[in-house]
């Protein structure tokens, strides 16, 4: 950026002088006025800022003086240096200038060379003083409170400066925010934004003495914070502000409502619990009940729809929790000071005032499940929220507040592990329980530090001919003092805690360069590897991308992988999931759905989900000899569309020889093989001397052959 040419102004009462300063200053790209004495100078100035003036005080009558004294008045050396001209010699003059204010002085005639040396030198000093004086402001405002963010606003470049302790309050780096006003006014929670301006400029304007306001801030990871705003304006002589600077507090935790929903936050909600808690400590005859509530895959729909569709969800859900307590306390005529509030992320607490019976918050929980279930129309789809929902009561035994609250946290989790979309009520064994699980989470990521993890193999086989078409991937956790842990244990916790995902991205790495060993060394290359893939790794945006890498580095190729994916990993979001789905075909992957049967919406979806292949649950090929009727269906849906059916558990003769009347073409289960280590897979392969199967076993042809 050039920097701005400074304006002198040129006070001479002789228009010869004036020109020939006019043009020597001019010449050296300076803007220059000219006026011919003290009078017009200080009119001229009030309308025109100037960097500096070159006075001429040897006019008769004492005016040059006298409007040196008068520009002192109201501009200070550093705002104004003033360069007094006298033609006297013996300083008689140039003291009395100097006693009057002026910064400097010049005998005439003026030798251009001085003249010009002393004016840079004068501004060079008031640029010096300037940003000495405006570290100083900055410094006593910094003084006031070194936890507070501060800014600095100059008017005339429109820049302002943040300090980096106003960037890092909001969650930024120093080099993250710029110097524009808009770096602040765009994060401030529109419904506060226009009072912000509101105040600011009624300060400018002098209405106010200073500026003072709370507003919401939008931090970085999304969230908004509670700021209290204050700033001084800097004003000229004439009161016009030129700059503005103050400073921001984080006020978030004083205030006791949540910024999102509007209902109270943890500080209040902790506030009114230790009342009734001290209430009930008192009295016999009160008591309470505490519920708590955690959306179920809220963390999906947050990743998938992204945080503005989930802050929408957030606030409905409020309202309705709201909505559901008020018309609870109305018909129960209990106590009516029942308390909503939202601990942070999504979960939601209610007090039940003076209510004593486990029966009575069971009914309330019963309400809130039923009215949260109700669809949810975000931007014209259909949301089907579910919440787990733990209850604790108040006894005498308990100590403290605290202990009922992690009580009821804790019926919650047991409520999700349960299946979720449920209530449950405390009871002493799931405090063991949730210990158990924590532990759980911390062995697991030591587990994955220790390397501790294994793949094994289970063969897929086509029916027709017993040959091995290829392998699903089994995760087995070889725990260093348990022994074997089944992945029904572990993928649970692996998912609520997200280490599924560098825990799958391994299986699947290891998966693919497996499959690529085998058909490398038995020219199988119509053998093909199916992996699990959870709802957490699936909505990965970069799903496709790294699938890509993973075979291109494995040189494995496409078609020879499937995807198997459940129901409930795609029912959150069915139409990201969908979008999904057909970049992962296009690219030639093959998708199975998993445990086909087993999830709430199987049909009206399924046509809907660009698959390859069906997979039977094994509950129902357990079941099938008794009652075969949901295998029969699931062989003619998968046929009508044109899918793959694979059945799964397949433990009997039997159920092979029903299967293949049903027209099933390919099973998995204990009866061909259990799960095996690779080595033992590659021994599989080996001893049924692979042959690949023709194409025509290979694609979904082979039931179309058996129905010819
Ligand atoms: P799944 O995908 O439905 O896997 C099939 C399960 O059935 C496996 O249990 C397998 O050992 C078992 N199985 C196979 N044949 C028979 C049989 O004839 N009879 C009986 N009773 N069971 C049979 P496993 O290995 O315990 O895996 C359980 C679940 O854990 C899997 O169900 C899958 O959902 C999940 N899982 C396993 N590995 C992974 C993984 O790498 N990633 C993810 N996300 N999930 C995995
Ligand atoms: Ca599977
Ligand atoms: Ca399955």
């Amino acid at each position: 950026m050039t920097p701005r040419p400074h304006t002198l102004l040129v006070v001479d009462a002789d228009a010869a002088n004036r020109d020939w300063m006019t043009r020597l200053l001019s010449g050296e790209g300076f803007h220059v006025s000219a006026v011919e004495n003290g009078k017009s100078a200080l009119q001229w100035i009030k309308d025109n800022p100037a960097d500096l003036i070159l006075l001429e005080i040897d006019a008769p009558g004492d005016n040059g003086l006298k409007a040196l004294r008068d520009l002192r008045k109201k501009y200070d050396p550093v705002q104004l240096p003033i360069i007094a001209l006298t033609a006297e010699t013996g300083n008689g003059h140039a003291v009395d200038a100097l006693n009057c204010g002026a910064s400097d002085t010049i005998a005439r005639p003026v030798d251009s060379a001085i003249v010009l040396a002393r004016i840079r030198t004068q501004l060079a000093l008031k640029r010096a003083e300037e940003a000495l004086r405006e570290s100083e402001e900055r410094y006593a405002l910094a003084a006031v409170g070194s936890n507070d963010g501060l800014w600095d606003w100059h008017f005339r470049t429109s820049r302002v400066y943040f300090s980096p302790r106003w960037k890092s309050m909001l969650g930024y780096d120093a080099d993250e925010i710029g110097e524009k006003p808009e770096e602040w006014f765009r994060r401030i929670h529109p419904d506060d934004v226009n009072r912000v301006h509101a105040d600011i400029t009624a300060h400018l304007g002098q209405l106010t003495p200073h500026y003072e306001g709370e507003y919401r801030i939008q931090h970085k990871d999304g969230n908004y914070l509670w700021m209290l705003g204050r700033g001084i304006a800097v004003r000229n002589s004439r009161g016009r502000a030129y700059r503005m600077a103050g400073s921001q507090t984080d006020i978030t935790r004083g205030k006791v409502v949540d910024v999102l929903t509007g209902l109270p936050n943890r500080v209040l909600f902790m506030d009114r619990l230790g009342r009734s808690f001290a209430l009930a400590k008192r009295s016999h005859f009160k008591s309470f009940a505490l519920i708590f509530l955690d959306l179920d895959s809220f963390k999906l729909i947050n990743d998938s729809l992204g945080h503005l569709i989930g802050d929408q969800m957030l606030v409905t859900i409020a309202g309705r929790l709201e909505a559901t307590v008020r018309s609870c306390d109305s018909i129960s005529r209990l106590g009516r000071n029942h308390t909503v509030a939202r601990l942070g992320g999504d979960e939601f607490t209610i007090l039940l005032d003076d209510i004593s019976s486990t029966q009575d918050a069971i009914r309330i929980a019963e309400r809130i499940s039923a009215e949260l279930s109700k669809p949810f129309k975000i931007n014209s789809q259909d949301l089907f929220p579910t919440a787990s929902i733990g209850i604790a009561v108040y006894n005498p035994a308990y100590t403290t507040p605290e202990e009922i609250l992690r009580d009821a946290d804790t019926a919650m989790y047991s409520a999700k592990a349960l299946g979720k979309g449920r209530y449950e009520i405390f009871d002493s064994d799931m405090r063991a329980n949730a210990v158990a699980r924590l532990q759980l989470e911390n062995e697991l990521r030591r587990g994955m530090e220790k390397q501790e993890f294994e793949i094994y193999y289970q063969p897929v086989v086509a029916l027709r001919t017993r040959k091995i078409t290829g392998f699903e991937a089994l995760i087995r956790w070889n725990h260093c003092a348990r022994g074997v842990i089944p992945p029904g244990e572990f993928i649970p916790v692996a998912e609520e805690t997200g280490l599924i995902v560098a825990l799958g991205q391994w299986v699947f790495e290891t998966a693919c360069q497996q499959a690529r060993i085998w058909q490398t060394r038995f020219g199988a290359t119509q053998l093909s590897i199916n992996i699990n893939i959870s709802a957490r790794h699936f909505l990965q945006s970069n799903l496709v991308e790294y699938c890509r890498n993973v075979l291109h580095e494995t040189q494995l190729s496409e078609s020879s992988l499937v995807l198997e994916v459940t129901e409930s990993a795609m029912m959150p979001d069915p139409d990201t999931a969908i979008e999904v789905m057909r970049r992962l075909k296009s690219f030639g992957i093959k998708l199975a759905m998993d445990d086909f049967g087993t999830g709430y919406s199987s049909l009206s979806y399924l046509h809907r989900f660009p698959l390859d292949c069906l997979k039977i649950d094994k509950s129902f090929i357990s079941r099938m000899m008794e009652d075969d009727e949901i295998v029969r269906t699931i062989i003619t849906l998968g046929r009508n569309l044109g899918l793959q059916v694979i059945a799964e558990g397949v433990e009997t003769e039997s159920q092979i020889e029903r299967l293949m009347q049903l027209g099933c073409s390919y099973a998995q289960g204990y009866i061909f093989s259990i799960p095996v280590h690779a080595s033992e897979a590659t021994d599989l392969l080996m001893a049924e001397q692979f042959h690949p199967p023709t194409l025509a076993d290979a694609a979904f042809g082979e039931y179309s052959l058996m129905t010819e």
